[in-house]
């Protein structure tokens, strides 16, 4: 559980896994083929047929393509997330703008330069019992680690504004 900020519409790539990859160039391990392992050669890798190699997938599920986004990405465990939002007037989700992003980094700086403000971020480590009567553990935050997550989201923030793309989080 936590909370993932993320830029909206940011450009993807898609790769090869590494691992199917892998298994097609060093060829050390049965591989799945046509999403079933390949049972057929009963371990002998020297039964696998050239064709197979070719197909070969590291698991059955595996599609061999993995899409991945191209922007920075930031994720903060809930107590930590409410600290940074908190402080800078946001909900738990929410989504800003590319219009509004030099605004809220103008905030971001004016958090990080207030020193009272960064001060009153120093949380002890806690334990408290969540709704449903589950353990909740804290394990606190000091100032480093709060200016950290705030530079974190300024340089999300100024990805996008160089992009002309809006910041998601939730
Ligand atoms: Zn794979």
């Amino acid at each position: 559980m936590g909370v993932q900020v993320s830029v909206k519409g940011a450009p993807t790539e898609v790769r090869v896994c590494e691992w199917c990859a892998d298994l097609r160039t060093r060829r050390h391990d049965v591989p799945a083929v046509d999403g079933a392992w390949l049972r057929s050669v009963d371990g002998d890798l020297s039964k696998v047929t050239e064709s197979q190699w070719l197909r070969a997938t590291c698991d059955p599920w595996c599609s061999s393509m993995r899409t991945v986004t191209l922007a920075p990405e930031v994720g903060w465990a809930n107590a930590n997330a409410r600290q940074v939002l908190a402080a800078l007037g946001l909900e738990m989700d929410g989504e800003i703008s590319h219009e509004d992003i030099p605004d809220m980094l103008q905030k971001i700086l004016r958090v990080l330069n207030i020193d009272q403000i960064v001060g009153r971020m120093v949380r002890a480590p806690s334990e408290e019992l969540g709704a449903l009567g589950c353990k909740v553990i804290d394990f606190g935050s000091d100032t480093d680690s709060f200016r950290t997550r705030l530079n974190d989201f300024r340089n999300l923030l100024i990805h996008a504004h160089f992009r002309g793309l809006s910041v998601t989080w939730g």
